[in-house]
């Protein structure tokens, strides 16, 4: 029997695992720079900590979640999205007792979508999330940051960043209600999936990428129009920052985000290099969530990436393997090939033999692999204590001893 991956799955492995490196490595660099912290919480989690924060309604606690019985009845969930289980973390560890909490994770997601290209049932995401402060400065500082990952990593790749405001819970509120009213109106003009959203999510018609909902989606009630004065300096002063940063954006109307929590600032990093599956990073504000999370009532945003996405766009990764390779003419020989392994490693050089004994598969597969340096041990050489080494760049090749084996490769 062979066994298949789960659909939606895949393995990371060659050329990919390195990228995937290579991106936490940037991540954690740059989280240091801006002062988060790293933070690793249990990939399940009781359900209810996703159902109602999410939204009852929203498409990841209908349609997505993995959520099974464990043998003690209780009911836990793969996690949907980090910014639920990181909270819970904050509160359980009492990090949140000294603010602003700035913490960042790095791990595994699970939804069942219907996979795609750049969209899995089990991929990696990136997020960060600062508890504690009102500040637009804090908004500003996580788009900041999303931005320089996204240039460090993406030099080449033209990304855009989309803004908008939804104000406060109660300005939402009533946003909702008039887009309701609106929607119902207009019932007929809808596609299956959005008439099924008219009453319980109107606000995700909005996003809607079907084109029969295009035309009422573009009528449709402006938020920017219900916001408070205090909403507005929010975002007018968000915006002015990003300017002073020199940090191009547009302005979305329509970008409302898929659930429920979110509020004021919301924003998207896209690029059009992707196929539809374009978003690289999404956040926003999330003032409520914590306290409704069991936590104090302090205000909190934050933001998550896809690492799949971000490795699609990638450029390889050079990972210096298979530096020094091998070619050991003859079992006998292995002793005398190890004390030259032994000291390449100690000196931090990467090695490789492939266990053939046969001179011309050796120096094929160097070849292949790109390696920089073939070490040659054959008759001759074991038998006065020597290594031929030779560059495979310049052509250079001498018959060195122990010692001077580093000085060759350096
Ligand atoms: P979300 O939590 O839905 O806002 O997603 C944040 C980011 O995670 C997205 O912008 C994507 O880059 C990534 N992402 C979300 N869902 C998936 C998925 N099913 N497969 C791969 N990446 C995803």
């Amino acid at each position: 029997m062979k066994i298949q991956p789960v659909r939606g799955t895949h393995d990371v492995f060659g050329k990919n695992i390195s990228k995937y490196n290579k991106i936490c490595e940037e991540v954690d660099r740059i989280a240091r720079l801006f002062s988060f912290l790293e933070i690793q919480t249990p990939i399940f989690e009781s359900t209810n900590l996703f159902s109602k924060p999410l939204g009852e309604a929203s498409d990841v606690v209908l349609k997505e979640m993995y959520t099974f019985l464990d043998k003690s009845g209780d009911s836990l969930t793969l996690r949907p999205e980090y910014t639920t289980p990181i909270i819970r973390a904050a509160i359980s560890n009492n990090l949140i007792n000294s603010l602003p909490c700035k913490l960042f994770g790095i791990g595994p997601m699970f939804r069942r979508e219907r996979p795609q290209k750049g969209r899995y049932r089990q991929f990696s995401q990136i997020n960060f999330e600062n508890f504690g402060t009102e500040d637009t400065l804090a908004d500003v500082e996580l788009i900041h940051l999303a931005n320089k990952i996204l240039k460090s990593l993406l030099p080449n790749i033209k990304i855009n960043l989309y803004l908008n405001s939804l104000g406060d819970k109660d300005t939402l509120k009533i946003y909702k209600n008039k887009l309701s009213i609106y929607f119902k109106q207009n019932k007929r003009f809808l596609s299956k999936e959005s008439q099924s959203k008219v009453e319980s999510n109107p606000i995700r018609i909005l996003d809607s990428k079907i084109s029969e909902d295009k035309n009422l989606i573009s009528k449709a009630p402006l938020l920017i129009e219900f916001l408070s004065k205090d909403a507005l300096r929010k975002y007018e002063d968000i915006k002015k920052l990003l300017k002073k940063l020199n940090i191009n954006y547009f302005e979305d109307n329509s970008l409302v985000r898929g659930l429920d929590y979110y509020c004021h600032t919301v924003f998207e990093f896209k690029t059009s290099s992707l196929g539809s599956q374009d978003t690289l990073i999404g956040g926003g504000r999330y003032d409520g969530l914590i306290k409704s999370l069991g936590g104090k009532d302090i205000p909190g945003i934050g933001w998550a990436g896809g690492i799949e996405r971000i490795i699609l766009l990638m450029n390889n990764v050079s990972d210096n393997l298979n530096l020094i390779h091998f070619a050991i003419l003859h079992e006998k020989f292995k002793e005398h090939a190890l004390l030259a392994y032994n000291l390449l490693i100690d000196n931090n050089y990467s090695v490789y033999w492939n266990f053939k004994y046969n001179l011309k598969k050796s120096l094929s597969k160097a070849s292949e692999s790109k390696a920089r340096f073939i070490l040659i041990i054959g008759e001759e050489e074991f038998k006065i204590k020597k290594f031929k080494i030779k560059d495979l760049k310049t052509g250079h090749q001498k018959l060195v001893n122990i010692d001077s084996i580093l000085k060759f490769v350096k």
